[in-house]
């Protein structure tokens, strides 16, 4: 059973002590019974006999926990003034049995004084000086007495300053004032994280599951259980995606949050990707996952990792040829740009950046099958939901037949360190698609040598990739060394001799890497 009163104040003395200002005021008679209320009482005689003649204890909740024992919480005022830290709770454990105090701060206010020198306004503007990030909004001073442990008690100010953090994050700073000298005291956010899972109405995913974070007055597009967390912004207004209802979205462009639950979905699935599939704790391996803005530019086609921000970027896409460029496989390849920057740091050209973008297509890849989601399911093509209908069947690359793109190499050459880092990947991509799915794959998947390879499934392929990215590539890893390096991978996971280490041999052979 659980009792909760609420925290109004009634101003019936009860338990007289002696002396009327010092009464413990109770509003709960009701749910104790005498002997309980003796035993309380007796307790909180010992409170007032220390305190200041103009303190009180108020009642705020009394809580009867499964053993039938009794907590009753009080509050503490000193002058009318709210106490921080003059919070106590008596605990009654029935009768014949102790009963004790827990108190939050018995420091003694007696003689402080409850006069402020400095106005709400000035304290106001002292309190603005711990601000970090655009104020907005209305702020708010509030006298009272800070008693918090290991401080000297004093009358001071609670301030409380609304407005963004840097990171586009909503802030409610606290900023307690001394109210005589100006001095911080201390602060604390009051924008927690409580975390929720919200429904988001996706543009390219359809509806799906994302994680959020409780905020007052609602929820933000902030997921607070994955590695450190990552949020999803909307470029054009700097600020996270807030919602009241916890369901985001409506599936097209006519709602901003739209494109806003792809990339969040993005992210949280390729986090999982890197999680459950390779044990990587976020794309730095130590929690960071970044973070989305969506939204960027005008009908711009495209999107971008960028390592300085450690973010991801998405444009709404010209709405002729591509739509919101916030799908599975895009997210997937965004973010593990920032996978291979903080492992092989392969360098963004050349045939060294031909396996950079290749890194990203297999992974953007492998994420969209590991969503296993029907609105978009796993394909070797990449960024194949991002067209408009009418250029429905396009993709950005095909890794089954790079040359589909008219521009992408199917196999190596002593010239395609040359080509465009998205064109030199093909190789890479093929040979991934090769060890992977097989030449007789679906699709099919034409050798270069006209010999047929044997798949190894993508599970392996995609372990095997992993392993030579964070063990074995370098920055100037180029095709001949990235050979090297999946043999040395397979061989740690699956020995040498073994139909994987031989296929991956076969499979490169097979895109004129020897
Ligand atoms: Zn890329």
């Amino acid at each position: 059973m659980k009792r909760m009163l609420p925290a109004a104040v009634a101003t019936l003395a009860l338990w007289g002590c002696g002396d009327s200002n010092h009464a413990i005021v109770n509003d709960s008679r009701e749910v104790m019974d005498a002997s309980q209320q003796s035993v309380i009482a007796s307790r909180a005689m010992g409170l007032v006999a220390s305190s200041d003649a103009s303190e009180k204890f108020v009642t705020r909740t009394v809580f009867v926990d499964d053993t039938g024992a009794e907590h009753v919480r009080f509050d503490r005022t000193l002058g009318g003034l709210r106490v921080l830290g003059g919070d106590v709770v008596v605990h009654n454990r029935g009768a014949g049995l102790a009963s004790d105090v827990t108190w939050a701060s018995d420091v003694s206010l007696k003689g402080l004084s409850t006069k402020p020198v400095l106005d709400a306004a000035a304290a106001t503007t002292y309190a603005e000086k711990a601000f970090v990030g655009k104020r907005s909004g209305p702020s708010s001073a509030e006298l009272m007495v800070d008693a918090r442990p290991d401080l000297k008690p004093a009358v001071s100010y609670e301030v409380v300053l609304e407005g963004v953090r840097p990171d586009g994050t909503p802030s409610e700073l606290h900023v307690l004032v001394d109210a005589r000298t100006g001095e911080l005291r201390g602060s604390w956010e009051g924008v927690e994280t409580t975390a929720a899972v919200g429904t988001g109405k996706s543009i390219n995913s359809g509806t799906v599951s994302i994680g959020t974070n409780t905020i007052s007055g609602g929820y933000e597009m902030r997921d607070v259980t994955r590695g450190n967390g990552f949020y999803t912004m909307n470029y054009a207004t700097g600020l996270v995606f807030t919602d009241a209802d916890n369901v985001w979205g409506n599936g097209a462009t006519s709602d901003a949050a739209s494109s806003g639950v792809d990339a969040h979905y993005g992210q949280q699935v390729t986090y999982d990707y890197y999680k459950n599939v390779h044990n990587r704790n976020g794309i730095d391996n130590a929690g960071n996952t970044g973070y989305s803005r969506v939204h960027y530019g005008t009908k711009y086609n495209n999107a971008f990792w960028q390592d300085s921000c450690f973010c991801m970027t998405y444009g709404d896409g010209d709405g002729t040829t591509f739509r919101p460029l916030t799908a599975l496989d895009v997210a997937g390849h965004e973010m593990s740009h920032g996978v291979t920057s903080r492992t092989a740091g392969l360098v963004y050209s050349g045939e060294s950046g031909g396996l950079n973008e290749a890194t990203s297509d297999i992974f953007g890849s492998m994420v969209e099958f590991y969503a296993n989601n029907a609105n978009d399911p796993g394909d070797y093509l990449i960024g194949e939901v991002i067209y408009t209908p009418t250029k429905a069947g396009d993709a950005l690359r095909y890794m089954y037949k790079p040359n589909t793109d008219g521009s992408s190499a199917n196999c190596w050459s002593s010239t395609v360190g040359s080509l465009d880092v998205h064109y030199s990947s093909g190789v890479a991509n093929h040979f991934f698609y090769l060890l992977a799915e097989g030449s007789a794959g679906n699709p099919v998947s034409p050798t270069c040598n006209g010999l047929a390879v044997a798949g190894i499934g993508r599970d392996a392929a995609a372990k095997i990739w992993y392993r030579a990215l964070t063990v074995y590539m370098t920055s100037s890893t180029n095709y001949k060394a990235a050979r090297t390096a999946t043999l040395n991978a397979a061989k740690d996971l699956y020995g040498n001799p073994s139909t994987q280490y031989t296929a991956v041999g076969a499979a490169w052979t097979a895109v004129s890497v020897n």
